[in-house]
């Protein structure tokens, strides 16, 4: 069983019947809607079509909604617009058409955040703008890095706080409707700090969802642990990151990032251009399949396609192509991932969690099962990364997807039981009828006393099935 995730962004390329199943096929854990490029409709079309697709195959697909967030972005700009070294162009806050001489950007409040000196990257910062000036509601810049320029593509502004709100009204709208969809889990993208993520989950109310908060931003290193405690995961969105801060400070920031995320037990996804070349290209460079298989090696919970998959000219097969590499980084990594963190002393289901793992260990144990309410037992155990797989017998489906985004887990939604020996036995029953284990083999059962109880896991039972 392959431990680490895969998640696929869905658009135009991967959109209809046929192509949800083979992505499936491939091995598609987490398909993640991406509200920056998809309207409502969009986006129902394809959380009803992820969910028909993976009834057909019968299996658990988790659907991820990534909310773009304050994302700054040009307006119109006059077809063949090319900016000239050393020319001078304005940012507008007054909508209207652009062209060399300028163009409007989506935020009103630009000019008075910048001062002369700042950079202003356009479209991944293959434009390069050096602020000259700033007027109310104009900033005048001078052209650095120079080339075409069109419609909409996205600004950032390196270094500078913006007095821009964590979520936008079209994320609120975005948010609304995706909860009642029962998307199984929501992206936060730009996030500046802990309180941004605790503000998107107040939002929520009652029917909320895990938050993965979106690592892109500068601000957001100064606060990483905070966000790391607030957020249910973690994603390096190396995309924005790579222009928000200097590009060669990407793979240490990685690094950080995982590492942080591996310290507090939180599922971490590494993300964007990991394959690339494959948008086009039917085999990825050397440097990205060594790209995806460091990622394994370091252990991180899932990798995730974009633009390859939304896009891209073959989605399925890149999807394969990164299932392979993920595995053969797998023979290695797993047998050297097994390294039980250091816990909280006090917390009884942490403990238990680990001296799960450690008896995995120690036993010769087909898989370890854990009866989890809502999610978090399954989650703490694979912090662990155990070399057996974890059966996750879930009490619900929405638990069971949620689940798809975290290591080794596999996901199994079993029927309600009410007392111990009925858990004990449920769990057995899954791991066999899930083929992790066979008749006759040992599976270590985690669960509560108090039945049904989320949280109250504190027992271990070694069952043989
Ligand atoms: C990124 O910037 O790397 C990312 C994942 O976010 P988006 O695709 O929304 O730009």
């Amino acid at each position: 069983m392959r431990r680490t995730k895969l998640i696929a962004t869905l658009g135009p390329a991967s959109a209809g019947p046929e192509i949800l199943d083979e992505l499936i096929a491939s091995g598609l854990n987490v398909a993640r809607l991406n509200t920056s490029h998809a309207e409502k409709d969009t986006l129902a079309r394809q959380l009803a079509g992820v969910r028909e697709a993976a009834d057909r195959a019968g299996r658990h697909v988790g659907v991820m909604l990534d909310l773009g967030g304050p994302k700054l972005r040009l307006g119109e700009v006059a077809s063949g617009t090319v900016l000239e070294p050393e020319a001078a162009f304005e940012l507008r806050a007054e909508p209207g058409p652009g062209d060399a001489s300028g163009a409007s950007v989506s935020y009103a409040g630009l000019a008075a955040d910048l001062t002369p000196g700042d950079r202003v990257m356009i479209d991944d910062g293959r434009i390069e703008l050096r602020v000259t000036g700033t007027a109310p509601g104009l900033v005048q810049t001078l052209v650095r890095a120079a080339g075409p320029l069109s419609s909409r593509k996205g600004v950032n502004v390196p270094g500078v706080r913006l007095g821009l709100s964590g979520t936008t009204d079209r994320d609120m709208s975005c948010l609304a409707w995706a909860l009642e969809a029962g998307v199984d889990m929501v992206a936060q993208s730009f996030v500046r700090s802990a309180e941004d993520v605790e503000r998107l989950r107040e939002a929520m109310g009652e029917r909320a969802v895990p938050i993965i908060a979106k690592i892109e931003k500068h601000e957001a290193m100064e606060d990483l642990d905070g966000i790391v405690e607030a957020a249910d995961a973690v994603m390096v969105a190396r995309g924005d990151l790579g222009v928000e801060l200097a590009l060669e400070q990407v793979p240490a920031i990685q690094r950080r990032i995982v590492a942080a995320c591996r310290a507090a037990g939180k599922p971490v996804v590494v993300a964007t251009q990991m394959l690339e070349s494959m948008t086009t290209a039917r085999r990825p460079t050397r440097a990205e399949a060594s790209d995806v298989a460091n990622a394994i090696f370091d252990n991180v919970d899932a990798v995730m396609l974009s633009g390859e998959t939304a896009v891209g000219a073959h989605p399925a097969h890149t999807l394969m192509t990164m299932d392979r590499i993920v595995r053969a980084a797998e023979e290695v990594a797993v047998e050297h991932a097994w390294k039980p963190r250091p816990g909280a002393s006090n917390d009884i289901a942490a403990a238990v969690s680990r001296a799960v793992c450690e008896l995995a260990d120690s036993l010769d144990i087909a898989a370890i099962v854990t009866a989890t309410q809502s999610g978090a037992t399954a989650r703490a155990v694979a912090a662990h990364r155990p070399q057996v797989p974890v059966l996750a017998a879930a009490a619900s489906e929405a638990v069971a997807r949620r689940l798809t985004l975290v290591w080794g887990v596999r996901p199994w939604v079993v029927k309600p039981y009410a007392t111990i020996d009925e858990m004990v036995d449920s769990a057995g029953a899954a791991a066999k009828a899930s083929g992790l284990a066979r008749s006759g083999e040992l599976v270590a059962v985690t669960g509560g006393v108090a039945i049904n109880v989320s949280g109250s896991t504190d027992l271990i039972q070694v069952h043989r099935v």
